[in-house]
């Protein structure tokens, strides 16, 4: 007769499995249950993208954490997870683990101590707890018990680990050089369990030819601006106001990241470069009449995006809607469809991506295990009793701002209730 290696196994020890440990390990010990329970992890260090999020100062949460902000084939499938474990309740653990943590724009909660110190506050209370870690240790394969119950044998590189419980933490393809894998993807294939290809989701954007050129010319600058999808895109239309930043190779910041989780290879982007201005009433100002063209511009975006941008279109030899001389005309001079290209020229931009920068750069993956086989309650798998999926192995992505690592907590403590 096998003998189980724990009691419950948590093959990742990312944010989401470390949360699900400590919460089943608490639970066990408020209801006086003896729970033997092991994370094990491919890498020596636990949680090294929690360890690297929000730049190092980790974005820990979003206090407006709501299934609008999660893309997944199933919109609803966070909504029971999300209002059982809410920010303020992120918050208060947090407290406990001795650590803090400040409230900045839109909602976004930062660790005051840093993402380090949050990942090895979670790791030392999990240890606390009664949690065993088992690093270094990459799974390659699960297999159920058999019909006459048994224990779930999880294969690793180093020999099999066997376990009442398993749950699959195992995180997304994304930014592989933190350790994302599609492990959680060939599982899925092994266990029969459907799965929604893995896409790039919060990742740069890659321009071609003279856009790029002068992405790479303004590299460094950075502005606030709407991005958009029309309604004709794959999304169905999309628009979010946040930082751009330009970069060598095209566009990145916060309205780039989240505008990738949406786009589809052809599709193109509107940009609206004074997105808090009304840009047709500016250009019709009384008393600016004897003002050229090309300084209202400059007065409507930071001067060396609008020199950079009408120096393109002169050396352009395609065909374009703004007219040759523009720039230069006065402002009085200027018929209703010359204010007209001049608005096109602040408010909409068009520019085509060649690509994403990809899982590479991508700081979450869309698609994942197919939500319609899990539970939203206890994250169990509907078809294998003793397995759950928790965070982003399952097809749940965030949007930028904190979402991604409140998915992590909420799923964990939802998986972590019901073990
Ligand atoms: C650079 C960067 C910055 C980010 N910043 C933020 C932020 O500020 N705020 C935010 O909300 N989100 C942020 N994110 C996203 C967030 O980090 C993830 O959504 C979150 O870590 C997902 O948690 P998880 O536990 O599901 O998966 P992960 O954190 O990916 O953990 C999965 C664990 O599984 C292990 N693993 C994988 N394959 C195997 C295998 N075969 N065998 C054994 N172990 C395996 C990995 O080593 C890892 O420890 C950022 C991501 C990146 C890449």
């Amino acid at each position: 007769m096998l003998q189980p290696d724990a009691d419950i196994l948590i093959l990742g020890a990312g944010p989401a499995g470390m949360l699900c440990a400590l919460t089943a390990a608490r639970r066990a010990k408020e209801n006086k249950v003896k729970r033997e329970i092991l994370l094990v992890d491919q890498d020596r260090v636990a949680a090294r993208k929690l360890r690297a999020s929000g730049g190092g100062r980790s974005n820990c949460t979003n206090m407006n954490a709501a299934p609008a902000h999660y893309l997944s084939k199933n919109p609803r499938f966070t909504a029971q997870a999300l209002s059982r474990f809410t920010p303020l309740q992120f918050l208060t653990l947090l407290t406990s683990l001795g650590l803090s943590a400040r409230e900045e724009d839109q909602g976004k909660m930062f660790c005051d101590q840093g993402a380090d110190a949050l990942a090895l506050a979670l790791e030392k209370a999990c240890r606390k707890a009664g949690c065993r870690f088992l690093v270094g240790r990459a799974v390659t394969a699960v297999t159920p018990p058999d019909a006459k119950g048994g224990l779930f044998s999880v294969e690793t590189e180093h020999g099999p680990l066997y376990a009442k419980r398993v749950v699959l933490a195992l995180g997304s393809p994304a930014w592989p050089a933190l350790g994302g894998t599609d492990t959680a993807a060939r599982l899925a294939g092994m266990l029969g369990l459907p799965h929604i290809p893995s896409r790039p989701a919060l990742t740069p954007l890659l321009l071609s030819g003279s856009d790029a050129n002068l992405c790479r010319d303004l590299a460094g600058l950075s502005l606030t601006a709407s991005v958009s999808l029309d309604a004709k895109s794959a999304c169905g239309g999309y628009s979010c106001t946040d930082g751009l930043l330009f970069t060598h190779q095209g566009l990145s910041g916060p309205a780039a990241l989240r505008l990738s989780s949406h786009w589809r290879r052809g599709e193109t982007i509107t940009i609206n470069l004074a997105p808090d201005a009304d840009v047709p009433a500016l250009l019709r100002q009384p008393g600016r009449g004897k003002a050229l063209a090309r300084t209202m511009l400059a007065e409507l975006m930071p001067r060396r995006l609008a020199e950079a941008r009408l120096n393109a279109l002169a050396a352009s030899a395609l065909p374009t809607a703004f007219p040759k001389g523009l720039a230069d005309r006065r402002m009085a001079e200027l018929s209703r469809a010359d204010l007209d290209a001049l608005t096109q020229f602040v408010c909409a931009w068009r520019v085509t991506p060649k690509a994403t920068a990809g899982m590479a750069r991508a700081e979450a993956a869309s698609g994942g295990l197919d939500t319609d086989a899990f539970s939203a309650k206890s994250m169990q798998c509907k078809t294998i009793p003793g397995l759950f999926a928790v965070g982003e192995a399952l097809d749940v992505a965030g949007d930028l701002g904190g979402f991604n690592l409140h998915w992590a907590w909420a799923s964990g403590f939802a998986a972590g209730q019901s073990l």
